[in-house]
């Protein structure tokens, strides 16, 4: 039997933790205290790529690496902290003469690469407001996602205008310039664009970093689609200051850390987590090129020697997969710190942490809105595996309902009900871009609320339960698909688990499972019948699962959520919504 917390001694931690989770520290901090961290510019303003870049490129990190990027086929580039400022001021440069400043629309549509960074920090100096895109998507999403953002400057590969925006052009009206470079081998000039890299020659090294208050719009991010069509949430150059507080406190980084994030700058997580907090930090970011491969990713973690590593559960999950057998060929002495983010981490994944990687996974939980993440398990606290953790310095949250009458009820220890925060924090959102009145509901008073349903255990930590839209009313009780599809998985046979509810006259809800297997394994009534067996007895007849079904493979956000409100309206012969942000066509 495994234990329910995993508590990890401070001398058993080789790096002293910035955050020593005690109740002293956590009443010792404000963020106005923290904000005197922060570079800041001469004349008392702020920029985030001022803070990120220029802060260490202007001082004795110079010359530290501030990125190493991993080529598809093996190349590998050092970029230190002054080599990008003066990149990311020729972009800035490039955008001036192009007409652009404050609050002008720069859309990042780029694969993995020296162009992504420099595009995103050099927009940000000019104090535009910058979207960088997955370059994975198609014409469609591209289309809806640049229309609503207005874009009048697309930095993109020659090979991506080719292939996806061309067609668009006439559609897209703001449009004003494409710029481009060679990617994914192709160098032949475009009709209609112009080329980054000819202009980025001519442009100057020095720019004057545009001077920015705490509320100027800084990233526009397009939440993942998982429960609807996405929304466009705004941000400003004040979340600076949240970048640097959870990048330090939640992440653990210190100076000398070779760090990974496995995201995409097209999800917030790839642009607060893989560009802004690490260079804050000061960090040698790794940012690899290439998409998931498991011995890629093993190999990767070793020869680079990644001491903090920051992933998502879904890529967890398809480690998990590929099994014990390619991570034991590998050694990461260096890895130190792992976390995870963007759906609930399993149980069983924290401990294949433990178990594979020799240490555990430490899950955190935030939104596109937020910014920053908000509930962690930091380096310093017991991980209780299937808990987001706790609410971090500066951040409170609460477990509220909102009554009949419209106002909050604040509900105690271990009850059910939704995650709400109490605003405002640094790195906040300001709109949904289009839908003040849908930003607006978002908040009761002085209270955010998440949408996500939670509860928080007499220690305070957090626990996820599932989004309020795919919790399961079945004979009275309110199920989480999240302990449902975390009791499936730990059965060998299962790879991934996701759990609706189906209308059913007599409970109202009957609890329906949709599994994927791992290699080794194949459908059959009575493995069925084992798994609907082996639920029952972890979970009860009521919560465990009536029905199951197996699928090749479960459909996924392009970030790599479940999207369980698909695979429901396919079970129930219902219109399939909005699949602008579906990867696999499942
Ligand atoms: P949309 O808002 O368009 O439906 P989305 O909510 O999936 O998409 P994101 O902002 O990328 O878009 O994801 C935030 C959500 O991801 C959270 O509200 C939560 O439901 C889920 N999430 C993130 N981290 C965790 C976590 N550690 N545990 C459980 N859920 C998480
Ligand atoms: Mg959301």
């Amino acid at each position: 039997m495994r234990p329910a917390a995993i508590d990890k001694h401070p001398e058993a931690m080789r790096v002293k933790p910035n955050w020593p989770d005690s109740a002293e520290a956590a009443a010792g901090f404000s963020w106005q205290a923290a904000a005197h961290e922060l570079a800041r510019l001469p004349d008392g303003g702020l920029n985030l790529a001022h803070e990120a870049v220029d802060r260490h490129a202007l001082g004795a990190r110079c010359d530290h690496t501030a990125l190493c990027i991993l080529a598809r086929d093996g190349g590998r580039q050092e970029v230190s902290y002054a080599q990008l400022s003066r990149l990311s001021n020729r972009f800035a440069n490039v955008l001036q003469r192009l007409g652009l400043s404050v609050g002008d629309r720069l859309f990042v549509l780029c694969e993995r690469g020296i162009e992504l960074y420099l595009g995103v920090l050099g927009g940000l100096k000019n104090g535009c407001i910058v979207t960088p895109l997955f370059a994975a998507f198609g014409p469609e999403p591209l289309e809806t996602r640049l229309r609503l953002g207005e874009c009048r400057v697309l930095l993109t590969s020659r090979s991506l205008y080719r292939r996806k925006v061309a067609a668009l052009r006439e559609r897209l009206p703001a449009l004003e310039q494409v710029l481009v470079y060679d990617g994914e081998g192709e160098t032949t000039p475009v009709d209609g664009t112009l080329d980054l890299h000819r202009l980025l020659d001519e442009a100057p090294d020095d720019f004057e970093v545009v001077s920015c208050s705490e509320d100027t719009p800084s990233l526009l991010h397009f939440t993942s689609g998982t429960t609807g069509t996405p929304k466009g949430a705004l941000h400003v150059h004040g979340a600076a200051l949240m970048h640097y507080v959870t990048g330090k406190y939640a992440l653990d980084l210190h100076p000398d850390d070779i760090y990974w994030c496995t995201a995409d700058p097209g999800w917030v997580t790839g642009t607060s987590y893989g560009i802004l907090a690490p260079l804050m930090l000061g960090v040698t970011s790794i940012v690899d090129a290439g998409d998931f491969d498991a011995a890629r990713w093993y190999a990767t973690l070793e020869r680079e020697r990644v001491s903090v590593w920051y992933t998502a559960p879904t890529a967890i999950r398809m480690l998990m997969r590929a099994g014990p057998e390619l991570a034991r060929r590998h050694a990461f002495p260096q890895l130190r710190f792992v976390a995870s983010v963007g759906e609930p981490l399993n149980p069983e994944a924290v401990w294949w942490g433990q178990d594979v990687l020799g240490l555990p996974i430490h899950d955190n939980w935030w939104q596109t809105e937020t910014g920053g993440i908000m509930i962690a398990n930091t380096l310093a606290m017991p991980i209780k595996p299937g808990s987001m953790g706790k609410p971090l310095p500066g951040i409170e949250a609460a477990i509220v309902r909102v009554k009949d009458d419209g106002a909050l009820e604040w509900l105690g220890d271990d009850q059910l009900g939704e995650l709400a925060l109490r605003q405002p924090w640094p790195g906040m959102f300001r709109t949904y871009l289009g839908q003040e009145a849908r930003y607006q509901r978002c908040f009761v008073g002085d209270w955010y609320l998440s949408g996500d349903l939670a509860r928080r255990d007499a220690d305070g930590y957090y626990w996820f339960v599932g989004r309020s839209d795919d919790v399961i009313k079945s004979a009275g009780h309110l199920i989480g698909p999240f302990e449902v599809e975390s009791a499936l998985m730990e059965h060998p046979a299962v790879a991934e688990a996701a759990v609706i509810g189906k209308p059913d006259e007599l409970l109202g809800e009957r609890v329906k499972a949709f599994v994927a297997l791992k290699a080794g394994f194949n459908p059959s009534d009575a493995l069925r019948d084992e798994l609907l067996g082996h639920a029952r007895v972890r979970l009860g007849a009521v919560v465990a699962p009536k029905e199951l079904d197996f699928l090749p493979a479960l459909p996924r956000t392009r970030s790599g959520k479940i999207l369980r409100r698909l695979i429901k309206a396919r079970e129930l012969g219902l219109p399939e919504g909005d699949t602008s942000t579906l990867e696999n066509p499942v």
